[in-house]
């Protein structure tokens, strides 16, 4: 006998158990399935930071709208999945003194609040700032801590009805006469799933399971590295205030520094070559805003895969920065129940998960609101309740390695 649900979603990162705890919430049953454990993917293995929208303020101005209402939302919300430590924009002498004033009038123009430091205030604020800063401007930047996200997530959902499964690999989908009429699942499964709707929430791998469904869904996955270094209590989020490259954030932990990133296109998001000139470049670009962290121990580095669709970066001429989501509708492709989600950002899954959310309840003719956006996740007070739901999803990425369970 196969397991009914009303809703399956694949996929155990950020977007798949925001969907899960949408869903929940809006009273339908639903099945989560994640291959490895929870955040295993992309979400466990970013940078971490809740933006504000000012990275993206005056190129994109939608998708920095997305974010400084997301940040607000996941302010209010998540508790000690975050850390409000607010942000930098900070300008060397070399930087382009046309961009800091295009930036902050784009921020002050979309309602990011923003303040402007000269060198000597800046340098107040983080002692060890470069003598080449020229100025700043802080903004509401914040960091997350994936792992617990996703698990209070998984939680809320689990709360409200939902069975989410770790260790579940979808190994093939079963479409007869434009419907998605099964979905074989291995590992802890073992069994195939029966489902009204099938949502794609498998980031950087949506092309393989969508092919599996006979669908074309086409991504440009991109790694990029982050190296974490001790450094006690840095303060805010560094961003160096230009075009963005590779090594131009510094993300601060407790008794850690997560410098970062880069950006190289990879064929196979599982097996892809990683490069010691990334690691160097991140180093050395950080180390020009923050010239202690050049020599500081290194503790761990880690490599993500950006989940970009590739019509998109095609369009943007393959910048490798995640602007908006795409939610696509299979029905428009001959699948009816079937819709995936890709792009985006860790800062924008709630948004992504209710965008999916709407069209699903659409498509199963459910007249349902959102609740995400204002109510609190469970456990957010009590960080070693979190830990221990990071530990029964096995949802420990690397991301929050040095702050997860140290409480
Ligand atoms: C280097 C880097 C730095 C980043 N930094 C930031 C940042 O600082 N701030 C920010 O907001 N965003 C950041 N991002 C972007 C952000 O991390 C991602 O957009 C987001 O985490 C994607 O979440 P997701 O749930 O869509 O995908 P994922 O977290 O990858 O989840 C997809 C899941 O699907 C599972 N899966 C795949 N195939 C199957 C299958 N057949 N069966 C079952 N499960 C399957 C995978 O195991 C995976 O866990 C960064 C990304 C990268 C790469």
């Amino acid at each position: 006998m196969a397991i009914e649900t009303d809703v399956l979603v694949v996929g155990g990162g950020a977007t798949g158990a925001g969907v899960a705890r949408d869903l929940a919430l809006r009273g339908i049953d639903v099945t989560l399935v994640e291959r490895d454990g929870l955040t295993s993917g992309t979400s466990g293995r970013s940078h971490g930071l809740l933006h504000s929208g000012a990275r993206y303020a005056e190129a994109d101005r939608v998708g920095a709208e997305e974010c400084i209402t997301e940040n607000r939302i996941l302010k209010d919300i998540a508790g000690a999945c975050i850390r409000d430590t607010g942000g930098l924009f900070v300008q060397l002498a070399e930087d382009d003194p046309d961009y800091f004033e295009a930036k902050r009038a784009a921020c002050e123009d979309i309602g990011i609040p923003v303040e402007t430091l000269d060198s000597d205030a800046a340098q107040e604020r983080v002692p060890d700032l470069a003598a080449e800063v020229e100025r700043a401007f802080e903004v509401p930047d914040a960091v997350i801590y994936p792992s617990r996200l996703v698990a209070a997530n998984a939680a809320d959902a689990r709360e409200h009805g939902a069975d989410i499964h770790p260790h579940a690999p979808v190994e093939d989908v079963l479409v007869a006469d434009g419907q998605v009429t099964g979905v074989r699942v291995g590992g802890a499964v073992g069994d195939t799933i029966e489902a009204d709707y099938v949502v794609n929430a498998t980031g950087a791998w949506a092309g393989r399971f969508a092919a599996m469904a006979g669908l074309d869904v086409e991504m440009q996955p991109t790694r990029g590295v982050m190296v974490s270094v001790e450094y006690d209590d840095l303060g805010p989020v560094l961003n160096r205030c230009r075009d963005p490259d590779d090594g131009d954030i510094v993300v601060p932990h407790e008794r850690e520094a997560v410098l970062g990133t880069t950006s190289v296109p990879v064929r196979d998001p599982d097996e892809y070559e990683t490069e010691q000139w990334e690691i160097e470049e991140s180093i050395e670009e950080c180390a020009a805003m923050l010239p202690p962290v050049a020599d500081a121990p290194e503790v761990r580095t880690w490599w993500g895969i950006r989940p970009l669709y590739a019509p998109d970066e095609d369009e943007r001429g393959g910048r490798g920065i995640s602007r908006g989501f795409f939610l696509l509708d299979h029905a428009d492709d001959g699948v009816d129940n079937m819709a995936s989600i890709v792009g985006g950002k860790l800062t924008t899954y709630r948004q992504m998960a209710e965008a999916t959310a709407d069209l699903v309840c659409d498509g199963l003719g459910v007249d349902a609101d959102c609740r995400t956006a204002d109510r609190r996740l469970p456990g957010v007070d009590d960080p070693e309740r979190l830990d221990a739901l990071v530990a029964e999803f096995d949802g420990q990425g690397p991301t929050d390695e040095d702050v997860v369970g140290s409480v």
